[in-house]
């Protein structure tokens, strides 16, 4: 299919509140950019029943055209609805690219959108740019296992479509709304959608560790040396409000779950405040957190990598730190 714009859109996936989804919003930093490159414009694609909440998000962080969709149909996320919406709508307007965040949702949408269109997908993406040579988007991705990371051209599909991690990059500051809001209605015949929604019911347990989101983060590596050594960690996650994270080593040492892990093969997160407790500061765990505002390093070896890329560092045991730490806050 070929692209009748050279518009860059951005799917706005939305919350049950009718506010935007945090990823959507991050990707708009770097479809500013990107659009910018290409010549065309940002456009923010929202779709819901109620949306004027994320178009007002959207508008504020840097779109220049909002394409609301509404239906009651679109109300929850449906493969078979959302599918049909979007593809209507590169079908009437011809971006040349779109980006979707990698969420639940996004990582079902963004390969049933590109079947559908006959096109090509860039799954998890971590970094985007412009090819200079031949203009398309550039779609960075950890490949082999987080061994390597590939950068994947579409010279040859239109709309080139990724899907990009939540918490890769931040949000602009907040401006005034000038985007166009182009208005939509879609017909979907209920007859397509092959799945209902009874209920929407939010389930939380421990392993609902939402760290792309968090503002501040304290992470435990092995320098924890066992479960047991993650209770210092929390003490100080809950003392500052924070949400505890993990290095794969402890990880892999079955000491926390997965849900816990940043990195290259766990979540990339971009918190104000990111303390790294005996953690080493491998390149796969930098992938991970590198975008936080501020690092603080907690390691006994002076000379472990973490220091490099930290703000602050304390050459010390964990284990003296962090309650030291934790009660001093605890006064206040
Ligand atoms: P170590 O490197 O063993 O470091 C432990 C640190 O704790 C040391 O610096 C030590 O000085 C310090 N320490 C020990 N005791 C104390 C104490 N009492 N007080 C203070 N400091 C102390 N890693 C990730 O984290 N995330 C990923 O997503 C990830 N993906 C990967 C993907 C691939 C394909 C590969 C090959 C590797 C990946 N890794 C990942 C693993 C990565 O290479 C490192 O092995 C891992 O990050 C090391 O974890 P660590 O820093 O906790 O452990």
């Amino acid at each position: 299919m070929e692209a009748m714009t050279k518009d860059l859109w951005v799917f706005v996936e939305t919350n049950e509140d009718g506010t935007a989804k945090n990823v959507g919003i991050e990707l708009l930093t770097p479809g500013k950019l990107l659009a910018e490159k290409q010549g065309g414009s940002l456009v923010a694609v929202i779709l819901g029943e109620n949306v004027e909440k994320a178009v007002n998000m959207a508008g504020r962080h840097g779109a220049d055209k909002i394409i609301a969709a509404e239906a009651p149909e679109l109300r929850a996320y449906s493969t078979d609805a959302y599918t049909e919406a979007i593809c209507k709508l590169v079908k009437k307007y011809g971006p040349t690219s779109m980006m979707i965040g990698a969420t639940n949702n996004g990582r079902d949408l963004g390969p049933r959108v590109s079947c559908r269109l006959q096109t090509g997908l860039v799954a998890d993406c971590t970094a985007l740019d412009i090819d200079e040579e031949s203009g398309n988007v550039a779609w960075t991705r950890p490949a082999f296992g987080g061994n390597l990371m590939a950068t994947i051209l579409c010279p040859d599909h239109r709309p080139q479509i990724g899907t990009v991690r939540p918490g890769v990059f931040k949000k602009r500051e907040p401006v005034e709304n000038r985007a166009e809001i182009i208005r939509e209605e879609i017909h979907i015949d209920p007859k397509d959608i092959r799945t209902r929604i009874l209920d929407l019911i939010t389930y939380m347990n421990s392993e609902n560790v939402d760290l792309e989101g968090a503002e501040i983060i304290v992470s435990g590596g092995r320098g924890v040396g066992g479960p047991e050594g993650f209770g210092p960690v929390k003490a100080l996650a809950d003392a500052l409000g924070g949400t505890v994270g993990a290095s794969r080593a402890a990880v892999d040492a079955g000491w926390i779950s997965h849900a816990h892990q940043v990195g290259q093969t766990g979540k990339t997160v971009g918190p104000k405040l990111y303390i790294a407790c005996g953690i080493s500061g491998a390149i796969q765990h930098l992938a991970g957190m590198s975008g936080s505002d501020c690092v603080i390093a907690i390691n006994k070896d002076p000379d472990a990598p973490i220091f490099d890329v930290a703000n602050y560092g304390v050459v010390g045991d964990l284990f003296e730190v962090l309650p030291a730490l934790t009660e001093e806050l605890r006064k206040d």
